[in-house]
């Protein structure tokens, strides 16, 4: 099989190309991908490193916003996985319009380019942020969608893009809504790798209002594996969420990370809270469960080991700013 990975140089990206060229899918011994990434701030090709020499894989600099590009990529493939998106809701804040474009135009013409092209089948990479903030229980697949910030409704209207791709013509769209994802190699804007990152730097880390935000945690290795089983068990037009299953106020999560460095709350400063922040992300996962789904990856083992990791690739880190 060949399969298009766009978004695939940034940080879930990478880890899915790495998992399915290094063998971690059982009956993709002999894929082949090819990755288009434009190399934004958040890509970087060292998150590839450890496949450029793989005899399956190609690397395309390139814009899924650009109909001509798709139009030479997009049929050499048979099948698409779009995680290729401006991601960090503090940049949407302050500036959407990339947003629209690479999230909503771009992921508009890659529909239209597998569409074109007779793709076998699309799995849109979005993200619970688009059901917006829930007090308590958990989302289906089947909520309203009410996104709360730029970013998560650029996600949403790819979500529904996808949705009309698949009802008005029948093109083969999967979309999956994860939670957030943690692991090696994140670029150091989001929570975790950039609170892991300032502490070990010996800087002190912003902690959005009064800390009580909830997220569910997902390791991004779970997320992939996740994702793959979309494309092998999931059915054409379907919506599958894809959760960690580990909720925690950001309040407990610094804590954690506190300890897991060996420092104390004086590391700590209280700033202002997030424009719009939603209070609390959940997903029921039971849709994906029933094809077969489960989080493997324990958090505390997965979050130490992703403390080792910029601890140890220290060369691998950029100034951040912001939190997820
Ligand atoms: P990331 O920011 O680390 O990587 C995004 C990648 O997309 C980068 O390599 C970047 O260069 C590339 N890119 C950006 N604009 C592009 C364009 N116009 N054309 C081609 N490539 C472009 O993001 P990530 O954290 O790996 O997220 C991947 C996907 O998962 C995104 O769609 C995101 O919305 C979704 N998601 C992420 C999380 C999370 O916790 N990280 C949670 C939910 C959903």
């Amino acid at each position: 099989m060949r399969i298009l990975v766009t978004g695939g140089a940034g940080f879930i990206g990478s880890h899915y190309v790495r998992s399915l060229l290094l063998g971690s899918y059982p009956g993709y011994e002999d894929v082949r991908v090819t990755v288009l990434d434009k190399l934004t701030y958040a890509g970087d090709l060292a998150n590839l490193a450890a496949v450029a020499g793989h005899p399956g894989y190609t690397f395309v600099r390139g814009d899924i916003t650009d109909p001509r590009l798709l139009s030479e990529v997009v049929p050499r493939c048979d099948v698409v996985v779009n995680f290729a998106a401006e991601t960090h809701v503090d940049r949407s804040i302050t500036g959407a319009g990339d947003f629209v474009t690479t999230n909503v135009l771009g992921t508009q013409r890659l529909l239209q380019a597998a569409l074109e092209a007779g793709t076998r089948t699309v799995v849109q990479v979005s993200t619970d942020e688009v059901y917006g903030s829930i007090a308590r229980g958990a989302w289906t697949e089947d909520e309203p969608l009410l996104p709360n910030s730029p970013y998560s409704a650029s996600k949403a209207g790819a979500d529904l893009l996808c949705r009309a791709y698949h009802r008005t013509h029948g093109l083969d769209v999967r979309v999956t809504r994860c939670s957030n994802n943690y692991g090696p190699g994140q670029y150091p804007e989001k929570l975790i790798p950039l609170f892991v990152t300032t502490l070990l730097d010996g800087g002190r880390v912003p902690l959005y209002g009064d800390g009580l935000n909830v997220r569910e945690w997902l390791h991004v290795d779970d997320h992939c594996r996740g994702v793959q089983l979309v494309l092998d068990k999931g059915s054409p037009g379907e919506v599958y969420n894809i959760g960690g299953g580990v909720e925690l106020t950001n309040r407990e999560l610094t804590g954690r990370l506190l300890a897991a460095l060996g420092v104390g709350w004086d590391r700590v400063e209280h700033v202002p809270d997030r424009l719009g922040h939603d209070q609390r992300y959940a997903l029921d996962c039971g849709k994906i469960r029933r094809i077969g789904y489960e989080p493997l990856v324990d958090f505390d083992e997965g979050l130490a080991a992703a403390v080792r990791w910029y601890r140890d690739h220290r060369d691998r880190w950029r100034p951040g700013g912001g939190a997820r």
